[in-house]
């Protein structure tokens, strides 16, 4: 039997647990049918065998984002862009009213990605300011952390948020002097608003189709999606890989939003639960919100902000009610994870899990933690005994690195810990929450290697990890988050052949180099889904070039 495809003369990084680099590999199918020297794999050619000359460049398995949001990273590319370029207040006001211009009176006009932080009053906008761009229109700006929004007047009332509404529990809705709501909602009261201000089903297709364009683009063949939405987002993500209009692999976290206890009985009682699926759509762990964001700063911390001895963060649960909604779900046979950032709901969610193993034992539980943003030696301990995964962001330092610095002090040396997880075996997958941030690999491999910001300050530059930890963060460790590293993480004979070409190689490039590295080609079950331009060839053979990046 031929292969389809050929490697050859390239940087073949196999992630085996040996490391070994081989020149060429083969696939035949959806699968990897050979690893070897440019002669070997030559050897498997046959008349219709495609090859791509390496050049001496890297391949890779596929990369596999561990966290990230899919539906939301596409539906924020149909909404308005308030995070690049905008500089001020007035300049998310006047896309805004673009927008507003353009749409019906009383349809939503939905901005994301602003940072108050960067912005030059360094306030978030009002309910005053998105007044006076529509008064017609109910507009709401999401923050770049995804935990906070402003809502104008119109948006409020559709919400049923007075002077007279009390804040939600785990959340806050800003009040003026007044007393009227001042159009800031954080974290449930910001879930609420999300949630009322949702997309359409056509809108949703169209969002994840364009969130895989851009995927497959960054070299990314897998993700955890970590959810926030409800079930018809669940059948959007389904239907959009079922009818190929989504090419990346999805493991679907099941998430509750609005503290809906009952999610994990109602899954229960349709036979689901994690590993629910197939290769391309798979359910996955039980979820839940603790904690607020690193970068709002809303996370719940033992001890208060560096910046702010009053604060300490936003806890959505108290330590019965996680033990509880998690607790039925291990019991169920699911998977369960937090999205838990602060050391404080860290150590809750630790507590939880060590608790529920106790009381009902389950071997190879690889129970999660997403983000897992502070983990001081005591909690990495317990993170090492009780077998927990957890999920970094290491691409948090480019965007967010000085921010933490003010916000959470000498903290920082345990945040992400990547050097850490390294030497105590803890295995990490890493993801980077896009639309939080960018969802780029490399980007985040980069962060890994540095642990710098955009500016170039390195942040706590003890917890640098090495390439191949970087790498494997990104590639066999999430495949083993899902319970899936026998059939995908790492190129080996025989798992599925979802791999990425890189435009150099990675082994022997700076990190600065890697930051500006791009694929060249993208294969998920066997299939080109980006790149690999037809050259023509000798002998009538077809050539792939995956040296240079292709015309768009
Ligand atoms: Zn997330």
């Amino acid at each position: 039997m031929h292969a389809d495809y050929t490697f050859i003369n390239g940087e073949v990084i196999t992630v085996r647990p040996d490391d070994h680099v081989f020149q060429a590999a083969a696939v035949r199918g959806n699968e990897i049918c050979a690893v070897g020297t440019t002669e070997e794999v030559l050897g498997l050619s046959g008349p219709k065998t495609q090859v791509v000359d390496l050049r001496g460049n890297s391949l890779l398995p596929g990369f596999i984002d561990s966290h990230l949001h899919m539906l939301l990273y596409g539906t924020n590319q149909l909404g308005v862009d308030c995070k690049n370029d905008v500089g001020n207040i007035e300049g998310i006001k006047a896309r805004l009213a673009e927008r507003a211009r353009t749409t019906p009176a009383g349809e939503w006009v939905r901005g994301w990605g602003y940072n108050d932080q960067r912005l030059a009053e360094g306030r978030h906008p009002t309910r005053d300011d998105l007044d006076e761009v529509s008064e017609d229109h109910p507009i709401i700006a999401v923050r770049t952390c995804n935990h906070i929004s402003v809502a104008n007047s119109k948006a409020l009332e559709l919400l049923g948020i007075t002077r007279d509404t009390p804040d939600p529990e785990g959340g806050q809705i800003a009040r003026g002097e007044d007393g009227e709501p001042a159009g800031v909602l954080k974290e449930t009261a910001h879930m609420l608003a999300f949630e009322t201000s949702r997309y359409s089903p056509e809108e949703m297709m169209e969002a994840l189709t364009i969130a895989d364009h851009d995927f497959v683009r960054l070299g990314i063949t897998s993700i955890h999606e970590a959810g926030g939405y409800g079930p018809d987002q669940m059948r959007a993500m389904y239907r959009a890989g079922a009818e190929g209009r989504v090419k990346v692999r999805i493991y679907a976290m099941v998430c509750s939003l609005n503290r809906s206890e009952g999610f994990v009985s109602k899954m229960v009682a349709a036979g689901l639960v994690t590993g629910v699926g197939d290769e391309r759509f798979r359910i996955g762990p039980a979820k839940i919100f603790t904690d607020g964001s690193s970068s709002g700063p809303t996370c719940a911390t033992r001890e208060p902000y560096t910046s702010d001895p009053n604060d300490s963060g936003i806890l959505y649960y108290s330590q019965e009610e996680i033990d509880g909604i998690l607790g039925v779900a291990h019991r169920e046979g699911f998977q369960i994870t937090a999205h838990a950032i602060g050391d404080k709901a860290v150590e809750m969610v630790m507590n939880c899990i060590e608790k529920t193993l106790k009381e009902h034992p389950r071997e190879d539980h690889r129970h999660r933690i997403e983000h897992a943003g502070m983990v001081p030696p005591d909690l990495m301990e317990r993170m090492k005994r009780l077998g927990i995964v957890p999920i970094p962001n290491p691409a948090f330092f480019y965007e967010f690195g000085e921010g933490y610095v003010k916000n959470y002090g000498g903290r920082i040396e345990h945040m992400f810990p990547l050097a850490d997880y390294a030497r105590e075996g803890v295995v990490a997958a890493s993801g980077s929450d896009a639309p939080v941030t960018v969802p780029d690999p490399l980007r985040g491999i980069y962060c890994a290697l540095t642990r710098r910001t955009e500016s170039g300050t390195p942040v706590a530059e003890s917890q640098r990890t090495t390439l191949m930890h970087a790498i494997r963060s990104f590639t066999i460790n999430g495949a083993y988050a899902s319970f899936e590293e026998d059939r995908k993480g790492s190129i080996e004979v025989g798992k599925l052949a979802d791999l990425v070409v890189l435009d150099g190689s990675i082994l022997s490039a700076s990190p600065e180099r890697i930051l500006s590295m791009k694929p060249t080609l993208t294969m998920i079950n066997g299939e080109i889904v980006y790149g690999g331009e037809d050259e023509g060839g000798p002998e009538g053979r077809s050539r792939l070039s995956a040296a240079t990046s292709p015309a768009r």
